[in-house]
């Protein structure tokens, strides 16, 4: 059941690396792959195990697992976020920051790729332990953070104010004031605007970019699995846009309407209770069934393999648009692709996250602070920009979107280990 995310991201490099062996590219300068690139992005640079003690409520002293990976600064410094979840282990870590290396490089921001994580479930804890654990976990690791050297941002389980508490903490042992160390912070700490939204909208961007070549029309159903604040801000914006939100789902169960929900009143309902059972006009769901609803577009928001080879066959959307990290699993990939299935894949469609904390070093770095007009402007660019160039590469090469997306990163990897 729980198969390996990082063994997973290792047969899409493989996947899209073979493509170049076989010959069908070069036309651009780049000819073939080095073995070099290859084996340097198949392992992480260096993966740091972190015990953090924390002194508990009730007075006695936990231990969590802590991890930060360092998979590749090739194009700049390692960036990522950090995971707070129960079921978070080195495994599912090397992952994301395998992801993070060619996430960066699809972007085409100068930053390499990193994770952090804690097996922690954050619900479970008082606010003053979160605030003592995430305190704890910069201790931990601040030797190998830093502006220039590893900057990381929220994740699943992560919020804004953990990471004030953070760049607070880096700030207190290293005298660094720039706060450029740590992204995703509040805007009024040195925050920038636009960030808590950034990979909701960003998704959005994307998938606007490509909606007439992937053959969807404006005001399509769509399903989003996870209403964290990646889904919640996706399922907004396509409605604000016009689109028809008919399911939404958290972690324990979905609600869905084929006419059509609010998706603020989903949202305040699961606020006040806690839960989406009880919700009036929709029926409950199992995050299961969302997966496979006849919609136009799903959106999975939430972890890793949720569309497998047991249920890719049954997936009804025309077009996935992957706003959480590694959803779906390589052997699924290729069931998609031959049932016409559009993936647009994780690297590109979450890279509004990463996209928007880039704009966030650059503002603490030169002392600026941008509107959030100004911050969608530029993302709105910088995706559509992106992701063109992705499709264009996709239809040259008669492959799928993710080896398309893939080719163009590791493209500007294999640049950047040349001017090494
Ligand atoms: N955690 C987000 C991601 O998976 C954002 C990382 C960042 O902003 O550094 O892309």
């Amino acid at each position: 059941m729980h198969a390996n995310p990082f063994e997973n991201a290792l047969k899409q490099l493989a996947r899209a690396a073979r493509l170049y062996r076989n010959g069908i590219f070069g036309q651009g300068k780049v000819k073939k792959f080095s073995t070099e690139l290859l084996a340097r992005l198949a392992q992480p640079e260096r993966e740091i195990n972190v015990a953090i003690p924390v002194r508990m409520d009730d007075g006695s002293v936990r231990i969590f697992d802590g991890y930060r990976v360092q998979h590749s600064n090739l194009r700049g410094p390692y960036k990522g976020g950090i995971r707070f979840h129960h079921d978070t282990d080195i495994n599912e870590v090397r992952a994301l920051a395998f992801w993070m290396t060619l996430k960066t490089a699809v972007a085409g921001i100068p930053f390499g790729g990193g994770k952090g994580g804690v097996t922690v479930d954050p619900k479970k804890l008082s606010r003053g332990e979160l605030e003592r654990l995430s305190r704890a976990f910069v201790r931990a690791l601040a030797p190998v953070l830093g502006a220039r050297a590893d900057i990381p941002a929220p994740d699943v389980g992560t919020t804004p104010e953990i990471m004030e508490w953070m760049a607070d903490e880096y700030k207190e042992i290293t005298g660094d004031k720039t706060r450029a160390a740590f992204t995703g912070k509040p805007v009024a700490y040195s925050g920038s605007e636009g960030r808590n939204a950034a990979t909701g909208v960003g998704g959005f961007f994307v998938f606007d970019a490509l909606r007439a070549s992937l053959g969807i029309t404006k005001g399509a159903t769509l399903a989003v699995q996870g209403i964290g604040n990646v889904g919640a801000h996706a399922a907004r914006v396509f409605e604000e846009n016009g689109y028809k939100v008919v399911a939404l789902s958290d972690s324990k169960s979905g609600v869905y309407n084929p006419n059509g929900l609010s998706v603020s009143a989903v949202l305040e309902y699961k606020k006040k209770h806690g839960t989406l059972h009880g919700f009036s006009s929709a029926r409950i769901i199992s995050n299961e069934k969302l997966l496979l609803l006849p919609v136009d577009v799903l959106i999975p928001a939430a972890l890793e393999n949720q569309i497998t080879k047991q249920n890719a066959h049954a997936v009804k959307a025309k077009v996935i648009l992957e706003l959480a990290n590694g959803p779906t699993t390589p052997e699924a990939d290729d069931i998609l692709f031959r049932r016409g299935t559009s993936v647009v894949p994780d690297i590109l469609a979450n890279a509004g996250g990463v996209a928007v904390s880039y704009f966030e070093w650059k503002q603490n770095l030169k002392k600026e602070h941008w509107s959030e007009k100004e911050v969608f402007r530029k993302l709105r660019v910088l995706l559509a920009r992106e992701a063109r160039a992705i499709f264009s590469r996709f239809r040259a090469l008669k492959t799928d979107l993710r080896r398309a997306a893939f080719v163009v990163a590791l493209e500007r990897l294999e640049k950047a280990l040349r001017e090494k």
